[in-house]
């Protein structure tokens, strides 16, 4: 037996946490449905100056869930959802799941290639979409492209004052197509409705989170609801949340840690989620001046920026009782920084998207551990019912204290990738995670990330993968070859750099090449600076040496 199988999660039981929990709900769905029932007019979701309680929130996720049927949404069919946090978000999920079907994420920020590339691989047949957003990207999409989307359901955050309308979905822009049907005439159409489709099972479809590897293009995590349950609930005992939390929603929805530490969480305990459209730290500020929040999760570039707002005081944190970042490495002085200022510890939390949000966090109340020689600081321990391993080069178990791959298994790991039985063998053998971060564990059972075996980049939280940069910087004509590296950056931890050799006789600039791939990516991803070589550094064999511009790139000596 394995020293992890023997001596199980030390620090867990050190700090008095349990180390298993009983599942208490198949779906989300069923958990959010016992919420309704124990108080209908408890706040469900504040936005501005708005809030919908848990009824409002029920019965126009109903509506909406029957005018999708009407429109022949059917059983195992995924609605796409493309917008900010607003409570049209959360309508859109428990609607999807309401008429039997599953969401799809679509990260706001995609642009035409993006929404493309997604609708076709999830084969959505319905899309809601922030009317913005239709009009900047999506109606040109369904457009011209071939998608299997039939119906589009439009809604708007804010009014014309660009505040919240009081109604939460004010009246739609006129637009010229018939396409879109607005989200608030939908809802009113079928008010009182209900398609009466069954609740979902445990190991059923809830969603499509999309997440790329070395291999390209992104795929489709499968959320089962019973992931989604487990790790919401995992959330709600981990911390002790109940129904007089506040939770504050920082972290974007479509992403993993939004949807399962703010709606998961929320849904289950039946408390209220703060929610604002998009990330401005002075608004956030007054949304946790009003509404008081007791509990977030986000990432620590989002803790460091809203600590920073002017004015701000000791005073405005002092209704949280645990805050916990994920997402990205903490540096352990920014977490004393933070603390200094705020009166807050940050608890490290540690996850993927495959994992539905944590498999790993600091028991509320510790404090993790620096390892001295990374200086990295401890992403915690495994959350409830969650065994990790980690892998030696050879794939074997390695000791205490050494290095290599963490492989994860547990209630809240997907089953797989989408229409991807290759991608799923490869990273998920027997259903367990081979997860692409390197770390270790230590004698007292906190774990470590140390290194990543991926080629990913880790912008604030947001994941870049080069190949889908690499593969768009190839579509400009003067490129000969690219090779997309991560730079240390002290706001973001990593930003993206490219390097690319030009073909002969053509020429560019490096700003035209950051031009043209921002035409083409979420912000997020394309390349912050270009270094032109004349040859990219390669193997004898050819293949580009990755390692070596990174190292390069570190240095800073180009
Ligand atoms: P995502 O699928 O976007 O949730 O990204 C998952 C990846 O984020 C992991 O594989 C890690 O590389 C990284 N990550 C998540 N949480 C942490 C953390 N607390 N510390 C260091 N890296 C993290």
């Amino acid at each position: 037996m394995s020293i992890y199988a023997s001596r199980p999660w030390l620090a867990r039981y050190r700090s008095g946490t349990p180390s298993d929990i009983t599942p208490e709900h198949d779906s989300l769905l069923a958990a959010f449905e016992a919420s309704v029932q124990r108080n209908p007019t408890a706040p469900a979701i504040r936005y501005f100056d708005g809030t919908l309680t848990y009824e409002e929130l029920d019965r126009r996720s109903r509506a909406l869930a029957a005018g999708l049927v009407a429109r022949g949404f059917a059983p195992g069919d995924r609605l796409a959802l493309y917008l900010q946090n607003n409570p049209a978000f959360v309508v859109g999920l428990l609607a999807a799941w309401r008429a039997g079907g599953s969401a799809v994420m679509v990260n706001p920020m995609n642009k035409h290639r993006e929404l493309t590339y997604l609708l076709q691989d999830s084969g959505a047949s319905a899309l809601l979409c922030l009317d913005e957003l239709y009009e900047a990207v999506a109606a040109d999409v369904l457009a011209k492209e071939e998608t299997a989307v039939r119906t589009v359901v439009t809604c708007s955050a804010l009014d014309d004052q660009g505040r919240n309308d009081p109604r939460l979905f004010p009246e739609p822009i006129r637009r010229r197509l018939d396409g879109p049907v607005d989200l608030v005439a939908l809802v009113e159409e079928h008010a009182g409705a209900d398609p009466g489709r069954p609740l979902p099972k445990a190991d059923e479809l809830a969603m499509l989170t999309y997440t790329s590897g070395t291999t390209g293009n992104p795929k489709g995590a499968m959320s089962s609801h019973g992931n989604v349950a487990f790790n919401a609930q995992t959330y709600r005992d981990w911390i002790g949340l109940g129904a007089d939390d506040v939770i504050l929603g920082v972290a974007p929805l479509f992403h993993i840690t939004g949807l399962i530490g703010h709606i998961g969480a929320a849904l289950l305990v039946g408390c209220p989620l703060v929610l604002a459209h998009r990330f401005e730290p002075n608004v956030v500020m007054d949304a946790i001046r009003e509404h008081r929040p007791t509990f977030t999760v986000g990432s620590i570039t989002v803790f460091i920026s809203l600590s920073g707002v002017e004015g701000s005081t000791r005073e405005d944190w002092a209704s949280f009782r645990a805050v916990y970042s994920g997402g990205a490495p903490i540096a352990p002085a920014v977490t004393e920084q933070f603390e200094a200022k705020t009166g807050l510890y940050i608890h490290n939390i540690y996850g993927l998207t495959e994992t539905n949000s944590p498999s790993h966090a600091v028991p509320l109340g510790s404090r993790a551990p620096v390892d001295p020689t990374s200086g990295a600081l401890s992403v915690g321990v495994p959350t409830f019912n969650t065994v990790v391993r980690i892998l030696a080069e050879d794939g074997s178990e390695a000791p205490v204290g050494e290095v290599g791959e963490l492989a994860t298994s547990g209630p809240q790991v997907v089953a797989g990738y989408w229409n991807r039985p290759e991608a799923t063998a490869e990273s998920l053998p027997g259903g367990e995670l081979r997860t692409g971060d390197v770390g270790f564990m230590d004698e007292q059972g906190w774990f470590y990330i140390v290194d990543r075996k991926k080629d990913m980049i880790n912008a604030a939280g947001y994941k870049v993968w080069p190949r889908e940069v690499e593969d768009v910087l190839y579509g400009h004509p003067a490129v000969k070859e690219v090779a997309v590296v991560g730079v240390p950056d002290p706001y973001r931890g990593e930003t993206v750099k490219a390097y690319v050799s030009v073909k002969p006789g053509a020429s560019v600039t490096e700003a035209e090449l950051i031009e043209f791939a921002k035409a083409q990516m979420a912000a997020y991803k394309y390349p912050r600076s270009i270094e032109f070589l004349d040859e990219l550094p390669k193997t004898v064999t050819g293949k580009i040496l990755r390692r070596e511009l990174r190292e390069r790139a570190k240095e800073g000596s180009g």
